[in-house]
Order: C-alpha cells, then sequence, then structure tokens
C-alpha cells in the first residue's frame, strides 16, 4: 500500500508555516494519544497506535526544514531504502523536534517504560541523499536573451569507482553493522528538564545502511566516497532573469548512506548593461537626441538587444515621450513570446555655444509665437487666472 501524503495525515497545506505544522501535530496527537486508549478494545487501541505513528512519522519529516525540503523532493523515498516502502521512514519512536513544547501532553508517555508501541517496530534504516550543490555563473544580457551554453568545472563528493560507492573491497561482501546490529539506527538517551528522553538516531557506524564492508574499499576507506572533477556544458534558456537559478537533478553530491545524489544549482547573474535595464521581460533604454531633431522629427536609430533598427520619430517630440517597439525585449522563459523594448526620448540642450551660434539661436527664439509653444501657452493662461 502507498504511504500516505504527510501533509496529508496533518491535514496541511504545501506552504504550511513551522507554527502551523505544530498546531495541527498538536490538536492530531491529542486524540490519538495511546494513552486516551487504555480502556479500548484491541481494534481501536491498534487502529488508534497506526494513527499515532503515522502522525509521529509525518511531523518529525515536516518539522525539520531540511527533511522538509527532502521530502518535498523526494517524496516518501527520501527515507527508503531501494523502494522498501512500508516501516521506513524517520520515525523513530521518541525522536520528536520539540520535548519541552510537547510534554504536557508526552511526559507521561515517555516516563514509562514500554508503555508504547517502539519497540515492536522493525528494522529501520534511513537513507539520505546527498548535498546539494551551488554554482554561480555570470552571463551578458545578450547572452540571456539567445540562451547560451556555458561550461561548468567543479569538484564534490563522488561515488567511489573503486568499488562503486559500497565502501567494500570489490569482491569482500558485506556484514552486519556491530554497532546497531542491522538495524541503521541506534538509541540515545537524551536529558531533558521533563526526564530522560530516548530519542533514535543514524547509526554512525554504517550511516544507516545497517551493514558494513568485510572488508573496507583500499582506495576510499570504506566511505564509498572519493573527490571527483565534474566537467559539463550547461544550456541557460534564452529569456533567463538575473537570480534565478537552474537546478541539474543529481550532479550534487554522493550519499554517504547510498542513497540517490543531491542536486546542483546554477545561480544565473546578469551582468549589468551599458544602455539596457530589464523591467520584467520589457527592456528599457533611454536615447538623447538634439532638440532640432525631436522638432523637425525624422529618422532614429535605436539599439536594440538583437542589433541596431530604424524608426520614425514624428515632428514635435516632446522630452520625456516614450514609444513602444513590440517585441524588442527579452524573451519569455516560459514561452510566452517576448517582452517589448521602451525608447524613453531624452531631449538634451545644447551647451558651449559660440557668439554666431548664440545669435542665430536667439534671432530663431524671436520668430517664435504663441502657437509654437502649446504647454508654455496653456500655463500662463493658467497664471493669468489664477491672479486677477
Ligand atoms: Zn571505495
Amino acid at each position: 500500500m502507498a504511504k500516505k501524503d504527510y501533509y496529508e495525515i496533518l491535514g496541511i497545506s504545501k506552504d504550511a508555516s513551522e507554527a502551523e505544522i505544530k498546531k495541527a501535530y498538536r490538536k492530531a496527537a491529542m486524540k490519538y494519544h495511546p494513552d486516551k486508549f487504555t480502556n479500548a478494545n484491541e481494534d481501536e487501541k491498534k487502529n488508534a497506535e497506526a494513527k499515532f505513528k503515522e502522525l509521529n512519522d509525518a511531523y518529525q519529516v515536516l518539522s525539520d526544514s531540511q527533511k522538509r525540503a527532502q521530502y518535498d523532493r523526494f517524496g516518501h523515498a527520501a527515507f527508503e531504502q531501494g523502494g522498501a516502502g512500508g516501516a521506513g521512514g524517520f520515525g523513530g519512536f521518541g525522536g520528536f523536534g520539540d520535548f519541552e513544547d510537547l510534554g504536557d501532553i508526552f511526559s507521561s508517555f515517555f516516563g514509562g517504560s514500554g508503555s508504547g508501541f517502539g519497540d515492536q517496530r522493525g528494522r529501520r534504516r534511513t537513507v539520505q541523499p546527498g548535498a546539494d550543490l551551488r554554482y554561480s555563473v555570470e552571463i551578458t544580457l545578450e547572452e540571456a536573451s539567445k540562451g547560451v551554453e556555458k561550461h561548468i568545472k567543479y569538484e564534490k563528493n563522488g561515488k567511489c569507482h573503486t568499488c562503486s560507492g559500497t565502501g567494500a573491497e570489490p569482491g569482500s561482501g558485506m556484514q552486519t553493522c556491530s554497532k546497531c546490529n542491522g538495524q541503521g539506527r541506534v538509541k540515545q538517551t537524551q536529558r531533558t528538564m521533563l526526564g530522560n528522553f530516548e530519542t533514535v538516531v543514524e547509526c554512525d557506524q554504517c550511516h544507516g545502511k545497517g551493514e558494513v564492508p568485510k572488508k573496507k574499499c583500499s582506495n576510499c576507506g570504506g566511505t564509498g566516497i572519493e573527490k571527483e572533477v565534474v566537467e559539463k556544458t550547461v544550456k541557460i534558456p534564452a529569456g533567463i532573469d538575473d537570480g534565478q537559478r537552474l537546478r541539474l537533478s543529481g550532479m550534487g553530491e554522493a550519499s554517504p548512506s547510498g542513497g540517490p545524489n543531491g542536486d546542483l544549482y546554477i545561480y544565473i547573474k546578469v551582468k549589468q548593461h551599458s544602455i539596457f535595464e530589464r523591467i520584467d521581460d520589457d527592456l528599457v533604454c533611454e536615447i538623447p537626441i538634439s532638440y532640432a531633431h525631436a522638432t523637425l522629427g525624422g529618422d532614429l536609430e535605436i539599439p536594440t538587444i538583437e542589433g541596431k533598427i530604424k524608426m520614425k520619430i514624428p515632428a514635435g517630440t516632446q522630452n520625456g515621450k516614450v514609444f513602444r517597439l513590440k517585441e524588442k525585449g527579452m524573451p519569455n522563459t516560459r514561452g510566452y513570446g517576448r517582452g517589448d523594448q521602451l525608447v524613453k526620448i531624452v531631449i538634451e540642450i545644447p551647451t558651449n555655444l559660440n557668439d554666431s551660434q548664440k545669435e542665430l539661436l536667439k534671432s530663431f527664439d524671436k520668430s517664435l509665437k504663441d502657437k509654437n509653444y502649446n504647454m508654455k501657452k496653456t500655463f500662463f493662461d493658467k497664471i493669468k487666472n489664477l491672479f486677477v
């Protein structure tokens, strides 16, 4: 039978906060606590025990951010060996995350010996995935626009090539771990203000595998791990934005307990561009033009991320006017077409005029009438009305 979803067991959503998880757990744990069923019939007891165990398994994983992340990624497989299913999981008896807070309902339960049902449970092993790795790649806006392939090189803990990660000298085989008797976990006594609690932790001799090599691998000394340099070409999709990341599944470190590899996260940094600023999928740039050019209108050469194009600006283009060039922005990574390019016109006032230029400008200015200045005229009309 498939294992129930941990979020479902606690009746919470996938994005529940830590507080919500704890609250849901407390509420459900009170309901199915074995102490409440001491006078119940066998069926009811069994049912409550199963429910209680399910709750604890779910809580142990979801209350621990690291385990929760693994669970979100791999589901139950994150904590099982070879898909054995059923009894697997982190649900070690007594391994609650938060004794003091939950002490009020659990103190009696933990205090008595053998009142629980932890001992009846079968062999439990944990399989942890290897660690995730992070790699940063810097690209230009042009590269982000077209998509690009980048060569990456990094060192990681890989599987030992001599023993294929088993830790055993080839041909020597495995034997039951003496420290945990093959359980993969060992009991640990924890002192708290509510008394001593037994918790179950991963066996550090076999890393939860329950078995150790008869003869340790001569290459890796029995760890099953050796340093490995990975070189790879990574495809960075068109449209990727600064701060986004790519996940390369299984490209992280090898697991010390025979679990799946971790993942490699490629973090993308897009270098600042000299003229473009990206806003969502649009590209914004400012283009300085002369006063005469703006007044007379005409052709204007515009840089786009894919090269220069020409556009016409109308006569009388005002300072700050924004033109929208359809689909000249960045491609959308999810395939929703392209953004636009927004071109903001900045009229540059000339400086350092010589005398003859000044004279020309003065006589030109004198020639202008009210009708040449729409904004100015309206403004002075308003002022006249203000001070009558
Ligand atoms: Zn080895």
